[in-house]
């Protein structure tokens, strides 16, 4: 699978998953470029590291995906987009009626309304090359639910509906939308759910991993960015070329239970 002549762009990818795609997009050949809102001298360096790597061209675009207008003027400056990954999120955890109304705007803003605006930009710019790949990063959450991750939950079931309404107005074009939805994977985002979720049922760190995340992933694994990744990597592949408006689950068996 050559991606040779594509360019990428990954949103949220100086870290986990975005950045684990990212890495697979390139070693098939594409032009990655890398986002995050931090724009410090180690997001750049990940673009260098890549160009090293795997021998593309790299580069880090600054962009706050919880604002509109930065997540169209990403495309824009891009300076061209076939294959576009709505990776960035954020987490919260608590209970409805203690949720933070403002973490419930960032979360919605940043997983969800981010994918609308970066499409709508991006979508002009596949037609115009006469070809287009959309990869959101939906989640197991996506299609099932959890208590204390409303916006989340939310947020991502409007992003595998998102995913349908594209994959229909390109169905008659060289272009597909799909979603990843993963399980859990071992990522930042993760890691920093375990205290909070300790404290929510009273555990172990072990018990957290065990009990209450890979409770539901009969695989009792975490699944890797390598395999985010991997997945993408095929839904940019011509097998994929029919598959559109779906959801491909990466999650050890989750969503089958
Ligand atoms: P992570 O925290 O490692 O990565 C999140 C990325 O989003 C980072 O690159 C961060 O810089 C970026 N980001 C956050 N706010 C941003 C903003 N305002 N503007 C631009 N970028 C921003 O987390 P991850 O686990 O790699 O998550 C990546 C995606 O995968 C998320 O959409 C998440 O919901 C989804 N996901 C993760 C898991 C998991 O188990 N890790 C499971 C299902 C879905």
């Amino acid at each position: 699978m050559s991606l040779q002549g594509k360019t990428a762009i990954i949103t949220g990818s100086n870290s986990g998953i975005g950045l684990g795609i990212a890495h697979e997009l390139a070693k098939a050949g594409a032009s990655v470029v890398i986002n995050s809102f931090t724009d410090r001298e180690e997001d750049h360096e990940i673009a260098t590291e890549i160009e090293k790597q795997h021998g593309v061209a790299a580069r880090y675009i600054q962009a706050d995906m919880s604002k509109g207008d930065q997540c169209r003027a990403l495309i824009e400056k891009a300076g061209g987009c076939d294959i576009l990954v709505n990776n960035a999120g954020i987490q919260h955890v608590a209970p409805i009626d203690e949720f933070p109304a403002e973490k419930w705007d960032a979360i919605i803003a940043i997983n969800m309304s981010s994918a609308f605006h970066t499409t709508a930009a991006a979508l002009p710019v596949m037609r115009e090359r006469g070809w287009g790949r959309v990869v959101n990063i939906a989640s197991a959450h996506g299609l099932t639910a959890s208590p204390f991750k409303s916006a989340y939950i939310a947020a991502k079931h409007g992003v595998v509906g998102l995913t349908k309404t594209t994959a229909l107005e390109t169905a008659q074009e060289p272009i597909t939308c799909n979603a990843i939805c993963p399980g859990y994977v071992l990522t930042p985002l993760v890691e920093s759910q375990i205290p909070d979720t300790m404290k929510e049922y009273n555990m172990t760190r072990d018990e957290v991993v065990k009990n209450v995340m890979l409770t539901r992933q009969p695989s009792k694994e975490f699944a890797t960015v390598e395999q985010m990744g991997g997945t993408a990597v095929f839904l940019c592949s011509d097998a994929a070329a029919q598959i559109t408006g779906t959801t491909i689950s990466v999650d050890g068996g989750w969503t089958a239970l």
